[in-house]
């Protein structure tokens, strides 16, 4: 089966006559899908699956119709969880989503959900992120319609491959050097002003992601270190405009907004040192 793009969400009402809500992904065959699946109409003994066309939803053997639609756009066709880490209080995994919600969205996979503060969880390293994360991805998934190929059981192989690359580090050493430079810079404070910095390499100055926490320009959160030798200066850029973010805090342009919030400390070969384990892969 040949997947298009579009998602969509139709009101409906079901056989014991319930106004009901369906995620479905729209398939080039005109038949709507959940999982994979074609979503059934019980009208008849036979199932017959829903058929989406000129913007409405209806059942080709009773003429059950949607009471409404709603497409999604691009953006929620490719919405999934992304591994976040693991709270060892609870053992549990936690995901959070590659990317904000409408709010009618939201409201159907918010109590899955659950707003981490960094002192209620025990990731074993310190991060500076507040959000939300679910311990539930598989009903999230089945809520949003995530697509097969973007759920978590089939990132697995991604998941790990984080946390071995090349660089030969294990996740303990790595929490250990975020945890170091999470340390060099908290004693600093975080200078007033606009700063302009560049996200590319230029010259020898270069740029190192947090491997647990790297930027995401979409979701306007993550973090990086920035060694610029040009300036004898090494920063901690913490990227701060998520929606509900305080963007006031903010003191670095990034593509000419204020986007982040950064630390500089004089250049220092031993944070060099930390900063170019991360690199190095
Ligand atoms: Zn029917």
């Amino acid at each position: 089966m040949i997947m298009s793009k579009a998602n969509i969400r139709f009101r409906i009402l079901n056989n014991q006559n319930k106004l009901v809500t369906i995620n479905a992904t729209l398939g080039e065959d005109k038949r709507l899908y959940r999982c994979g699946t074609p979503i059934y109409c019980n009208c008849h003994d036979s199932p017959t699956p829903y058929l989406f066309i000129d913007g409405e939803v209806y059942c080709p053997c009773c003429g059950k119709k949607s009471l409404s639609v709603e497409t999604f756009t691009e953006t929620l066709s490719n919405i999934h969880l992304t591994y976040f880490g693991t709270d060892y209080n609870t053992m549990q995994d936690l995901y959070k989503l590659s990317d904000t919600l409408p709010y009618t969205t939201w409201n159907l996979v918010a109590d899955y959900f659950v707003k981490l503060t960094p002192a209620e969880v025990d990731l074993g390293y310190s991060v500076g992120y507040v959000g939300w994360v679910t311990s539930n991805p598989e009903k999230v998934e089945e809520v949003l319609n995530v697509r097969d190929e973007l759920k978590v059981c089939n990132q697995e192989i991604t998941k790990d491959d984080i946390m071995e690359t090349g660089n030969q580090l294990s996740e303990v050493e790595i929490f250990d050097i975020v945890d170091r430079l999470h340390e060099v810079f908290s004693v600093v404070e975080t200078p007033y002003g606009e700063f302009q910095l560049y996200t590319g390499d230029v010259g020898d100055d270069y740029i190192v992601s947090n491997p647990l926490f790297p930027p995401n320009p979409h979701i306007g959160n993550g973090e990086c270190w920035y060694v610029k030798h040009t300036t004898n200066e090494i920063w901690y850029i913490r990227y701060n405009y998520r929606d509900g973010d305080d963007l006031r805090m903010n003191n670095v342009l990034i593509d000419f907004e204020l986007k982040a919030i950064g630390k500089v400390i004089a250049y220092d070969e031993d944070v060099e040192k930390l900063i170019m384990k991360l690199k190095e892969k």
